[in-house]
């Protein structure tokens, strides 16, 4: 930030200094151009007056610097201080027709005698001849050369606000190194009290955030902890009275049939938990594949049709073809604890539907029962680790409370939309909206 500063600055004073300079010296060209001008105005009335009345052995006589060239209406040179007779005709130097028609005219060109660059001047007698005087530009060039004092002025001047610029950019920068972000009150700028602000608000987001995330983190293994001990200490608590001989041979397929349920629940519950995990990496997404939800959900009614029909729920299918990019493996989960979920919270007689339908916006695929529904308070929970609406019953229906938690994740690793709307009393409907394909 320094070195931005302190070259912009020099740059706006460099350029500030070049245009004072060219300025300067555009002005002192023009200064030098215009006196040299009225100098030689001035030495050819003279030296007209001086012609008139004592002849060319005048203009001989004066010794003058400058070149002096008398040149009759014609444009033959009568004389010429610096040129030996015979000159070139003079007639269309521009100077010498400005003079013949106005009474004086003045020009700056290529001298054909020196090659040089030369300022001429040429003034109408009272006889109708034309005297003409001319100065190398070189003299003018020389007026400016003698300001070049200027010149290294200008430099020492560019040196220093180069250092001053320096300093400056340091000073700039230093209080904003020195922010105090906990007390940004103590401020050298009050301009950059909003930005700071808006750190400062964010900070306390991400401080916010961090807390949050790590009481979820707490919850989550103090759930996890507990739903793992229960199913563990009565899978214990069977085999210790078995191994004990407490338990009568006509009892012992009950235990183990007890002992086979808690495992399996155990099992599954330490799957979700691995499924999360998983989808809580935002690992990078396995290769997305074409996926028909049609043909997806008809393998999802299929294998949960025992199971429905030992809870005399009837599961459908309905919609049409409609192609979707994912991971299969993800999306048969996501629609698989939807439906699980329709049918265990349902009533005898009771139905669940899954359809399917593609529209400009997206593929909508919709789980709908007529289960027992889920009131409004507890819509807003479902979606937590853990959460249960009912706990009392929990046993008995199964589950781990990590189904639609899960589908969450899902949801959000493949960029697709929940909606829920549900009942109580009456059923749930829960519709995932995919991207088009
Ligand atoms: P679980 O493993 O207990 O089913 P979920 O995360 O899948 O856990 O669901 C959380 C809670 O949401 C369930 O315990 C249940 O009370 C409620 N729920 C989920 N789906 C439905 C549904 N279709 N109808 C009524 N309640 C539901």
């Amino acid at each position: 930030m320094t070195k931005t500063i302190f070259i912009n600055t020099l740059l706006v004073g460099i350029t500030v200094l070049i245009l004072c300079a060219l300025l300067f010296f555009g002005v002192q060209y023009s200064r030098a151009k215009d006196e040299t001008l009225s100098s030689l105005e001035q030495e050819a009335r003279y030296a007209e007056r001086g012609l008139m009345m004592s002849g060319s052995d005048y203009l001989e006589s004066l010794g003058s610097s400058d070149r002096i060239t008398w040149i009759d209406p014609t444009g033959e040179v009568l004389l010429d201080t610096r040129e030996p007779l015979p000159a070139p005709n003079e007639i269309d130097s521009p100077e010498v027709i400005s003079a013949l028609s106005e009474g004086s005219g003045n020009c700056i060109r290529k001298s054909d005698h020196t090659g040089k660059s030369t300022m001429y001047y040429a003034l109408k007698c009272s006889d109708g001849t034309i005297l003409r005087l001319s100065r190398p530009m070189s003299a003018v060039r020389s007026a400016i050369i003698a300001v070049s004092p200027v010149f290294w002025i200008i430099v020492i001047v560019l040196i220093i606000s180069g250092l001053l610029a320096y300093r400056a950019a340091k000073q700039i920068v230093q209080p904003i190194n020195n922010i105090d972000l906990d007390h940004p009150e103590s401020l050298a700028y009050p301009e950059l009290s909003p930005l700071l602000e808006k750190i400062s608000e964010q900070k306390m987001t991400i401080q916010d955030e961090a807390a949050s995330r790590e009481q979820m983190r707490r919850e989550f293994t103090a759930n996890v902890s507990h739903e793992l001990k229960t199913p563990l200490t009565s899978i214990s608590g069977f085999a210790e009275l078995m191994a004990a001989g407490a338990v009568s041979d006509d009892k012992v397929k009950e235990f183990s049939t007890d002992i086979y349920n808690e495992s399996q629940r155990l099992i599954s519950l330490i799957n979700d938990i691995i499924r999360l995990s998983q989808l809580d990496e935002n690992a990078p997404m396995p290769e997305a594949e074409t996926i028909d939800l049609y043909e997806l959900s008809g393998s999802v009614v299929d294998s949960l049709k025992n199971i429905a029909q030992q809870g005399r729920v009837s599961i459908s299918r309905s919609g049409e073809s409609a192609k979707v990019t994912g991971v299969y493996r993800i999306i048969h989960e996501m629609v698989y604890n939807l439906c699980d979920n329709a049918i265990k919270y349902n009533r005898p007689g009771g139905w669940v539907d899954v359809n399917i339908s593609d529209s400009p916006e997206g593929v909508k695929l919709i789980v709908e029962d007529n289960g027992i529904g889920i009131s409004k308070e507890n819509q807003k929970r479902v979606f937590e680790r853990f959460y249960r609406v009912d706990k009392s019953h929990s046993k008995e229906i199964g589950g781990t409370g990590l189904g639609l938690s899960i589908v969450k994740h899902a949801a959000q690793y493949l960029d697709v939309k929940i909606d829920l709307e549900s009942e109580l009393g009456k059923g749930t409907k829960i519709a995932l909206y995919f991207k088009s394909f």
